[in-house]
């Protein structure tokens, strides 16, 4: 027998073995079907790894239960909550268990320390609508908050479109509980405004995207719910016109709740799928969208600051008046993604950030790349934060469309960081931009992060094959699937 062939043999029984034992530790937590395993093979970005099975764990002490068995048998775990991630981050690539922690979704609000602490599982929007109903808010609210979970959210430190304001997912993490690569149980920070003992390691989980250990508990800060909102569009005859205002927004004193920028790639396509012209009087506009929050006096006030301040600015705008105006205004921009496949049939979504101040040249850049690959390169997000999603469309059955979009994202990638940007501001590094990592970061500063990695989990057990190590995601096809999130 060849030396490859015994030595995976002898994987494979330790497999089986593990798995053995795993069941005999948790019954009836674990799938080994065809469809469970396919389920938790693929997240968004929708490459497919098979695990060898999927435990779904329904008590925090079964996660160090799974994660001391992995250790002992080398099984590879990649934890998961709604695998909504854009980057192949929740994807099992190496096979292995995947750790569903969904079930893990409890939800406890503590009103006088203005706290709440949940489980990982606990699902975004249901956390908020659980704390708003008595009045306290939770701000962090990506896009995807309807099915995404607090874990997720966490591990990828989400932002959203609130973030301008109010900050993203770290600003309200006070205290994680988990557990480590080997099952030894972590309590990172408390229920507490003010922690300084140690080093902080509560902060190097958060972002880590599941690489440094499981969380099984989280306590969020919360705030005061604003009594009153507002929203306004306001159309500008090019995407420099409505990106030098943000910057002058900030500079007259205003303060808005969301800042969010559409180019005019993103308009004409939102357009084209609704059929309905956004600012006729002045077509194929660049659109800023703006939300004010707070007391009513204060939203007042910002409003007919705001509106001064549009007045010779932009070339017409639209108020709501009412919940259904503003629902209306914010159709517009949810539109915007699922749009662009009139493009063409395959996106990639990136979600880099730059100073605010250098958002015009990057948009300017994105125009010239356009030109230079021949594929659309519409762009929207949240220019409060400098954090925009540029899009290269391409149709992923045309070779030279998928060498150009390849060549083109790199391209981006170095312009980002040559602007002072990084990236990636909210979707994490995964597989989708692993490659980049050397662009963005020293050598110095990876080994840092690998010693980081290699002190927490020296068997490499957690969600390897992510953030660190090089993956060409053009020699893997997407699954074609249909998942919850489309059809929003
Ligand atoms: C339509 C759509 C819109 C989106 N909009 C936004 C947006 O506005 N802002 C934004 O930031 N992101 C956005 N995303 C990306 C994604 O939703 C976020 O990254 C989200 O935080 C992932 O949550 P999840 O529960 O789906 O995590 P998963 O996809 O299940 O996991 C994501 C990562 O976290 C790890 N992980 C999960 N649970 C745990 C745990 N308990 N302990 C340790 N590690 C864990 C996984 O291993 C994986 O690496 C969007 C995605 C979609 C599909």
């Amino acid at each position: 027998m060849s030396m490859n062939r015994q030595s995976k043999n002898n994987s494979e029984g330790r497999n089986q073995k593990a798995l053995q034992a795993l069941r005999r530790k948790l019954p009836g937590r674990v799938s080994v079907d065809d469809e469970s395993c396919f389920a938790a093979s693929l997240d968004n970005m929708r490459l497919s790894f098979m695990p060898d099975a999927v435990v779904k764990v329904q008590a925090a002490e079964e996660v160090g239960a799974v994660l001391k068995l992995a250790n002992k048998y080398t099984v590879p775990v990649t934890a998961r909550g709604a695998g909504s991630s854009a980057t192949g981050s929740t994807v099992p690539l190496r096979g292995g268990w995947v750790l569903d922690v969904s079930a893990l979704n409890q939800i406890q609000i503590n009103t006088v320390s203005r706290m709440v602490t949940v489980g990982p599982g606990a699902v975004t929007a249901e956390i908020q609508a659980q704390v708003e109903a008595v009045g306290l808010f939770y701000p962090p609210d990506p896009s995807s908050k309807k099915y995404s979970t607090i874990g997720g959210n966490i591990a990828c430190n989400a932002g959203g479109l609130r973030c301008v304001k109010y900050g993203v997912t770290r600003d309200y993490v006070l205290g994680l509980e988990g557990f480590y690569a080997d099952g030894s149980p972590f309590k990172l920070g408390l229920a507490l405004k003010k922690y300084v003992s140690g080093l902080n390691l509560r902060d190097l989980m958060i972002g880590s995207e599941g690489t440094l250990g499981v969380i099984t508990s989280a306590t969020l800060k919360l705030l005061l719910k604003p009594e009153k909102r507002w929203t306004g569009m306001f159309a500008f005859k090019s995407e420099a016109a409505a990106l030098k205002s943000v910057v002058a927004l900030f500079d007259a004193g205003l303060n808005p709740s969301i800042l969010e920028f559409l180019d005019r790639q993103s308009v004409t396509c939102a357009e084209r799928y609704t059929g309905k012209t956004i600012f006729a009087e002045c077509p194929r506009a660049s659109i800023l969208l703006i939300e004010l929050d707070g007391y009513p006096a204060e939203v007042r006030a910002q409003r007919k600051q705001l509106l001064k301040f549009m007045q010779d600015r932009a070339q017409a705008q639209r108020e709501a008046g009412t919940e259904a105006q503003a629902e209306a205004l914010w159709q517009v921009r949810r539109t915007c993604s699922q749009s662009m496949f009139s493009i063409a049939d395959t996106k990639l979504n990136e979600d880099v950030v730059v100073p605010i101040q250098k958002q015009a040249e990057l948009i300017r850049y994105t125009i010239a790349l356009k030109k230079e690959i021949s594929l659309a390169t519409p762009t929207f997000g949240h220019a409060g934060d400098g954090n925009l999603h540029v899009h290269i469309m391409y149709n992923r059955s045309n070779p030279d469309d998928a060498l150009k979009a390849k060549a083109g994202i790199k391209k981006l990638m170095q312009k980002v960081v040559d602007l002072g940007g990084v990236i990636t501001g909210e979707h994490g590094v995964g597989l989708a931009k692993a490659p980049f990592m050397e662009i963005q970061h020293s050598k110095a500063e990876i080994a840092a992060m690998l010693a980081v990695k290699t002190a927490l989990d020296p068997k490499g057990i957690l969600n390897p094959g992510k953030i660190f190590e090089p993956f060409e995601v053009w020699d893997h096809e997407p699954v074609k699937v249909t998942l919850p999130w489309d059809h929003r």
